[in-house]
């Protein structure tokens, strides 16, 4: 069997909890999600911000 590298830090995973795969440790998971946030990684497909602005422009009266 071949030992997986780690996509974040490159190291070979010997050992890793199911619940951080395919990375090696939950620190290299948290950078790929950091990573997806910053926006890195592109998404093709119509903005999602489009839904909320409709949500911004209805006036919310329980405030008052
Ligand atoms: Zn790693």
């Amino acid at each position: 069997m071949t030992a997986r590298k780690c996509p974040v830090c490159g190291k070979a995973i010997l050992r890793a909890p199911d619940d951080v795969r395919p990375f090696c440790s939950p620190s290299c998971k948290l950078a790929d999600l950091g990573r997806w946030l910053d926006g890195s990684y592109r998404i093709a497909g119509p903005p999602l911000e489009i839904e909320n602005e409709s949500f911004a422009v209805m006036p919310s009266k329980e405030d008052s």
